[in-house]
């Protein structure tokens, strides 16, 4: 195997400009050559990174010894830098998401095609260990079978930033962590997604969405509902996932959550107890011993292995993790959400 390093830029060195190349400094195949950003102040934080400040994308595309252009710059500017550097002859690694919409993509993608360049998003959350630790419990049916799984994201600061506020610079809560989450259910459980049922919210009136409610069934009747807030001072646990035979939550990221699994079934015609202003048997308490409480398994997961993932495309040993089908998908199903939104219906999707 090659150990030639390949040259690397960041367009745009904000906050994820920043944070790709601290990470890019873990890998050792890429070498990061520098950066390039509209804004003077970011152009010195390169400078003071020890890299090169490259004085426009001009400049970036025209550097035979720049292989990769990692795009980090706000999601209406990914499209038109991601079609230039690869008709420069350039591959691209773009932040999330993708672009603004599916005809977006498409016109990448055909690029993409077109010149031989390999195109890769940054879908970083499906290498999270809470999301991991889900897909564990899914795929080894840990719980039984997962029937049903909330996820969700709440903070209580709003939107932050400038051109998230925005609708004309990709702004609002669905595409920045809307993408994330629907991205990791998505390849997570296989089968058609046959419903979607989605509500926005814009709590503070932001002309875009603060925050929203997705619904979503597939076909074999699996249901998930996906949670984004920006306003919640309390917040819920990021997952809660019913399976048939446990539950499982974990609370926050740093992976506080328990598992509960059932060990035998006992006789279901519980004694009824008063609960509130009422008699319930169907909410009685179980007897102890029929359920055992462990915590939650762990999964090691390192985020470099994307950018690895990246090299081994580009040197056609592998395929990618991230595949530009699943990135189209989701796409359109964050397009259809919006649809529902704006129609009050549900949406059959696929
Ligand atoms: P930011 O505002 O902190 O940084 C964006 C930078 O891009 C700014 O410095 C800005 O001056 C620069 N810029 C704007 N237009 C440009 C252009 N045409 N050419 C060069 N530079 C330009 O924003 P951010 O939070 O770093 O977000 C950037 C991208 O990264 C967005 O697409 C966002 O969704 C994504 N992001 C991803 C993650 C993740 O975990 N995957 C986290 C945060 C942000």
């Amino acid at each position: 195997m090659s150990t030639r390093s390949l040259g690397v830029v960041i367009v745009g060195f904000g906050g994820m400009g920043y944070q790709h190349s601290l990470m890019i400094s873990q890998v050792s195949r890429l070498k990061l050559l520098g950066a390039y950003d509209i804004k003077a102040e970011a152009q010195e934080k390169a400078a003071k990174s020890g890299i090169k400040a490259y004085p426009s994308l001009d400049a970036v595309l025209a550097d035979p010894a720049v292989e990769i252009v990692l795009i980090a710059t706000p999601n209406d500017t990914h499209k038109d830098i991601a079609i230039k550097a690869m008709k420069a002859g350039k591959h691209v690694i773009c932040e999330k998401p993708v672009c603004l919409d599916s005809t977006e993509l498409a016109a990448i993608l055909a690029v993409a095609a077109e010149t031989g360049k390999v195109f890769q998003v940054h879908q970083n959350r499906r290498w999270d260990e809470d999301y991991l630790i889900v897909k564990k419990l899914y795929d080894e049916k840990l719980i039984g079978e997962v029937f049903h799984i909330e996820t969700r994201v709440q903070g209580s600061r709003g939107i932050p930033g400038d051109w998230r506020r925005l609708e004309a610079q990709g702004g609002g809560m669905m595409l920045d962590w809307g993408v994330h989450l629907l991205d990791r259910i998505t390849v997570m459980i296989p089968g058609r997604i046959v419903q979607v049922f989605c509500k926005l919210n814009f709590p503070t009136g932001e002309e875009v969405d603060e925050g929203f409610h997705v619904f979503l069934t597939f076909e074999h009747g699996k249901t998930v509902m996906v949670e984004v807030g920006t306003r919640n001072f309390l917040s819920l646990p990021l997952w809660y996932v019913s399976g048939t035979m446990g539950t499982a939550i974990i609370q926050d990221w740093t992976l506080s959550g328990r598992v509960m699994t059932l060990q035998t079934i006992e006789n279901m015609d519980a004694t009824p107890i008063v609960a509130g202003a009422g008699l319930t048997k169907t909410m009685a308490p179980r007897i102890d011993e029929t359920a055992t409480e462990a915590p939650l398994p762990r999964v090691k997961a390192d985020v470099c292995d994307f950018y690895r993932n990246v090299i081994d495309v580009i040197e056609g040993r592998a395929k990618p993790v991230i595949k530009n089908a699943e990135v189209m998908r989701v796409m359109k199903l964050m397009e259809t959400c919006f649809l529902s939104d704006k129609t009050g219906q549900v949406i059959q999707f696929e």
